[in-house]
């Protein structure tokens, strides 16, 4: 099936990625680590641009940038050059960008992400290296600051700037390729998305063939997803009224959810690129085998492979693999645990609560989950009251067996539960008939009793069959 773009939605992305589980910044020494630290901390005569210093390349930024293009199957180049992008603006001390132009790190490559109609590639462009900027915080909201302050502890940040094809139709299919990018991201352990500003998208959006729209500076998943989706409408009825869509920039209000035209977009020309004459052209071809060796399991070998080891479908490998956290924490579990029993566990159960608050893997342990499965397994708990103990560790804490010690959730014993049988056939004699004369919703009925009676420890399923066969005898 073609998937029928009525519209002509074509969206393209432009990726800011930090590598921020880098010790230093790309071009000195200064750490990282600047989260938790007060603003313009993290700083020296390099990332502050003062005159006369001079950059030194992070070799293992460049390691990264090769292991990113790699992973996104993209062209290694065989000699990188920097170039500085010229423009001002307060965040940009230097009064350019360090960044790379025509001999990118890494070329065109393709990403397979699961598209509005099955499989779909979007290709990748280009995927470059370049600084960060500081940061500016406007007081207020951007339209009306009364002032800004800049802090540059994160100017000089590694940045890799992955850009796409106008490939994605709809704005799911965009958010899509963020997940999965991040996916990528964290599986080569370059980045950590959980740290502010870690992934910032620019998306550019067109209508049946006509000019784009690029909205700036997005900073969530969600928010890419909401920014285009508004877009859409903006543009056709724009196109409603008889007007046309011009190429220009918008910045996304996330709080409001709209998007607000910043100013026109700059023409390449404007940015008067040109070689980075601090530093030499890099060679980087005879690094790629070396590189290539170490890329670990990514997300779509690694979901064949749960598919073929532990014999799961489709569903349940993706959502296991949909994040290295969740595939490592899963092979834990498969380890003490067959294969066939733990996965629906994690990839249904588990997994689905987590949603539900959500909380990501990291809110439960290898133990809790193996020692809940084991008490199923061996018959203490049901299977209803195994769900009630996972909500209770993910809503206040505790350890599975007290849980079920203090909530009473160990199973009542065979002989309770046909005693209660017993009785609630004795005291209910219409249901009974009913159900005799073919009233089938009646055996509900019973059975409900029957829980009700043991306070609701008896396994559903077996209450069933035990009311079923006495009343079959
Ligand atoms: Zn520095
Ligand atoms: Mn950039």
């Amino acid at each position: 099936m073609v998937y029928d773009n009525p519209d002509g939605v074509m969206i393209g992305l432009e990726i800011h990625v930090q590598l921020n589980k880098l010790n230093t910044k790309i071009f000195c020494g200064c750490s990282t680590k600047y989260h938790e630290a007060g603003p313009n901390t993290h700083v020296c005569p390099v990332c502050l641009g003062l005159p006369g210093a001079l950059p030194v390349i992070n070799e293992k930024a460049v390691e990264s940038a090769m292991k990113i293009g790699l992973a996104l199957n993209c062209e290694i180049v065989h000699q990188t050059q920097f170039h500085r992008k010229n423009y001002y603006y307060p965040d940009l001390p230097k009064g350019f960008q360090t960044t790379q132009y025509d001999y990118p790190i890494a070329g065109e490559g393709r990403v397979v992400i699961e598209g509005e109609d099955g499989e779909h590639v979007v290709r990748i462009t280009r995927a470059h290296m370049e600084e960060d900027p500081g940061r500016l915080v406007h007081i207020g909201t951007i339209e009306k600051s009364r002032g800004t302050l800049i802090d540059y502890n994160r100017s000089g940040m590694a940045l890799i700037e992955v850009v796409t094809e106008p490939d994605m139709r709809s704005p799911k299919e965009a958010r899509r390729f963020l997940d999965k990018l991040r996916n990528i991201l964290e599986y080569l352990d370059v980045f950590d998305s959980s740290l502010e500003g870690a992934m910032r998208v620019d998306a550019n959006i067109s209508i049946g063939g006509g000019s784009r729209a690029e909205v700036k500076n997005i900073s969530s998943h969600k928010g890419a997803e909401r920014a285009l989706l508004f877009e859409i409408i903006r543009q056709k009825n724009l196109l409603r009224r008889g007007g046309t869509v011009v190429l220009e920039t918008r910045h996304f209000d996330e709080a409001r959810g709209v998007t607000i035209s910043l100013r026109t977009k700059e023409e390449e020309h404007d940015y008067r690129y040109f070689p980075e004459p601090d530093l030499v052209p890099m060679r980087v071809a005879d690094r790629t085998a070396r590189i290539l060796g170490t890329l670990p399991e990514l997300p779509d070998a690694k979901r064949e492979r749960f598919i073929a080891e532990y014999g799961m479908i489709d569903m349940h490998a993706k959502a296991l693999t949909s994040g290295i956290r969740i595939a490592d924490f899963y092979e834990d579990v498969a380890s003490r645990i067959d294969a066939k029993t733990c996965t629906p566990w994690v990839a249904d159960v588990l997994k689905g609560e987590l949603n539900y608050r959500d909380l990501t893997i990291e809110s439960f342990t290898v133990d809790d989950i193996v020692g809940i499965i084991e008490m199923v397994v061996s018959d203490k708990i049901t299977e209803k009251s195994a769900v009630e103990v996972i909500r209770t560790i993910l809503d206040s804490g505790g350890h599975p067996l007290d849980i079920v010690k203090e909530k009473g959730l160990l199973k009542v014993e065979d002989d309770v539960v046909s005693r209660a049988v017993l009785k609630v056939i004795n005291e209910n004699e219409v249901a009974v008939a009913d159900y005799l004369g073919g009233k089938e919703q009646s055996l509900n009925f019973l059975v409900g009793q029957v829980m009700k009676k043991t306070r609701g420890r008896a396994d559903a399923r077996e209450a069933r069959e035990m009311v079923l066969e006495s009343l079959n005898q």
